[in-house]
């Protein structure tokens, strides 16, 4: 039986392993440390280097598709592996989705709108920046940025200088702030054939600038999950993806929406999916790499996901395990440190129920944990 490589030990390629083991696939996981969580549930690991050409050309020859838990690849490793072995998402994707200013300019470019923005190189271009978009705004790193990191909210003049000393020399954006109602995400998969299947829109809370609930569906209108799912097919298109991919978007209170990032690969505001759909996101990712259609995204449940975050996440877990309706996950991760994802736990509820609930119920299934 065939087996895949997945480049990162995360639990993202954790919950990928464990789909592609229910599919028949064995997993080969490739990454710096060990003992990571994608590694212990894989057939066979790898511990190296990203840059590291013997063991990459070693680990292109024992896997017969590559696919990537996160997105900050190194440009040389894929020129290593891209032509031993079938890399997807592609390089040119991983390219886009590195870099917060070419992710901009291929969501316009794919009919998706977003905050104004200016990419900003010095301490004169940010002044200007701001005096065209204007205050509130976010300044982030153009790369690596992620749960919030590389980035500062400027309020008025006074946070500009110490947002400017904090974060260059680094490439910059300077972002509009969105006022937005509420944060949506959609997960697409396509395949090799360019057959494309999207879940249903989640709803996502942040704390302290990590996914903190994702609510499955989205209590929104049907036009705006519509118009969502819309974009998020076309931008699959416009990227030649293969595999999943996650579109991060701003809902304003005029029902407009804002694209704000891209993610090609599953994504935390999908593990719903693994409980309330007939295929999870990471079945769907698993199929199109290795080249099988795709599977029906329908969702039979509706879902509240709620990330298990550092010491905090990790009290609840004896209360979960004992709750009903909720399905909990850990990832195997020894030390809980502040702000590290240490699992998530589901709460399935009924489908067509989570539409009319309040906060408040739409959240009582983790209240007596
Ligand atoms: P992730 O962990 O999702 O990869 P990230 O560090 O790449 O996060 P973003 O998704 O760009 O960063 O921003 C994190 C959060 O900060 C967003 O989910 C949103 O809550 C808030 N945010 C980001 N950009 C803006 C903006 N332009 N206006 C208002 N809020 C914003
Ligand atoms: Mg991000
Ligand atoms: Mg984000």
């Amino acid at each position: 039986n065939a087996t895949i490589g997945i480049l990162g030990g995360g639990q993202l390629g954790r919950m990928s392993a464990l789909a592609a083991a229910r599919l028949g696939y064995r997993t080969h996981v490739f990454a710096p440390e060990a003992d990571q969580p994608a590694m212990q549930v894989a057939t066979r690991h790898s511990v190296a280097d990203y840059t590291d050409e013997a063991a990459l050309v070693e680990f292109a020859r024992a896997v017969d598709a590559v696919t990537f838990e996160f997105e900050n690849v190194p440009a040389r490793t894929l020129d290593i592996l891209g032509p031993l072995a079938p890399c997807h998402p592609s390089a040119e994707v991983l390219a886009i989705c590195q870099d917060r200013v070419a992710e901009k300019r291929f969501m316009a470019a794919a009919g998706i709108p977003t905050a104004p923005w200016r990419s900003v190189d010095s301490a004169a271009e940010l002044a200007e920046a701001v005096a065209e978009i204007g205050l509130p705004a976010v300044l982030k790193t153009t790369r690596l940025g992620y749960d919030g990191r590389g980035q500062a909210v400027l309020r008025d003049q006074a946070d500009i200088a110490p947002a400017w000393t904090r974060l260059a020399p680094r490439p910059l954006i300077l972002e509009g702030f969105i006022p937005f109602a509420m944060e949506l995400s959609v997960i697409v998969a396509r395949d090799a054939d360019g057959a494309t299947a999207v879940f249903d829109i989640a709803e996502n809370r942040h704390h302290h600038h990590i996914l903190d609930i994702t609510f499955a569906p989205a209590r929104i209108p049907e036009s705006v999950a519509l118009e969502a799912q819309a974009h998020a097919r076309r931008l699959a298109e416009a990227l030649g993806l293969v595999g999943v991919a996650a579109l991060e978007l701003f809902l304003l209170a005029d029902a407009t929406l804002l694209g704000n990032e891209i993610a090609p690969r599953p994504h935390n505001s999908g593990h719903w999916t693994i409980e309330a759909c007939c295929a999870s996101q990471f079945e769907q990712h698993i199929r199109a790499v290795a080249g099988l259609p795709l599977a029906d995204p329908s969702r039979h449940h509706d879902a509240v996901m709620r990330n298990l975050v550092g010491p905090e996440g990790m009290a609840l877990w004896s209360g979960l395990l004992t709750a009903p309706r909720i399905v909990p996950h850990l990832y195997g991760k020894a030390e809980p440190r502040p702000g590290r994802k240490m699992g998530h736990a589901t709460w399935i509820l009924p489908f067509g129920t989570l539409a009319t609930m309040a906060d408040e119920e739409a959240l009582s299934g983790f209240s007596g944990v």
